[in-house]
């Protein structure tokens, strides 16, 4: 529970949720550059609990286990001017490039759906808000982490879109998964997102859904800054 002295203080944080590739990364670090804000991707922050689970042999199913990991292992998201725009160090190593693996991927929405989890991470993530105003990517940012984000967007894309930039992507980097494959696998990930009972993906209240299949992502920046200024201008 935060007390009132803990309320973020910064009137200014974006908020952008949506499922498993509708672009959030993407967006995010673009809007967070253009507005002079920090990103931070909160799906690395669970993605760093899952690799450290599965490297310390923590059961998936042991929610109190995984929760101790944020607390026995160090991990810091720091800026970065790269394509990603953060790195990701585990008690003071690199593994950003580790946590995009697919053993992580496979294990991610599981570690995520533990209560004890979230109310380790969340704390963290109103901790980084409360310094700094931020864009920040998630399932529920809007909805839980910061509720009172004066921009909250939830970007999506149909599941033929969001698998096709995924593949392109997941292409790049070398990998050889085939099609059927990763559609399963990010629609195994929405379900299990968007069905748990502590807080699962949806719209929050107010904010601007935008379905990015059509559009490309200057426009989506173009938008959502078009609205942050929108909702600036109502507030003065
Ligand atoms: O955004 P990304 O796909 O990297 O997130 C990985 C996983 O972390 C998601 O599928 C979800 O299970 C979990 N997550 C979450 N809440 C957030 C961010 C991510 O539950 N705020």
């Amino acid at each position: 529970m935060r007390g009132r002295t803990q309320r973020p203080v910064s009137p200014k944080h974006i908020a952008i949720d949506g499922p498993v590739a509708g672009g959030k990364s993407t967006v995010a670090l673009m809007v967070a550059r253009r507005l002079n804000l920090l990103y931070v991707d909160t799906g690395a922050m669970y993605r760093a609990v899952a690799l450290a689970a599965l490297r310390d042999g923590v059961e998936l199913d042991d929610g109190e286990g995984l929760a101790a990991i944020p607390r026995r292992h160090r991990i810091d998201l720091e800026p970065a001017g790269d394509a990603r725009g953060y790195s990701v160090h585990l008690d003071g190593a690199d593994v950003t490039a580790q946590l995009f693996q697919s053993a992580v991927t496979a294990a991610v929405s599981t570690v995520a759906a533990h209560p004890e989890v979230r109310r380790v991470l969340v704390e963290r993530q109103r901790e980084i808000a409360r310094q700094r105003a931020v864009v920040m990517a998630g399932r529920d940012i809007g909805t839980v982490v910061l509720p009172e984000a004066r921009v909250k967007v939830f970007l999506t894309a149909s599941v033929d879109e969001r698998v096709r930039r995924r593949l392109e992507e997941l292409r790049a980097a070398g990998s050889t998964i085939d099609t059927a494959t990763l559609r399963a696998e990010v629609e195994r990930r929405d379900h299990t997102d968007s069905t748990r009972s502590d807080s699962p993906l949806r719209p929050a209240a107010g904010a601007l859904v935008l379905d990015s299949s059509e559009l490309r992502a200057e426009e989506v920046v173009a938008r959502i800054v078009e609205f942050a200024a929108g909702v600036d201008r109502a507030q003065a």
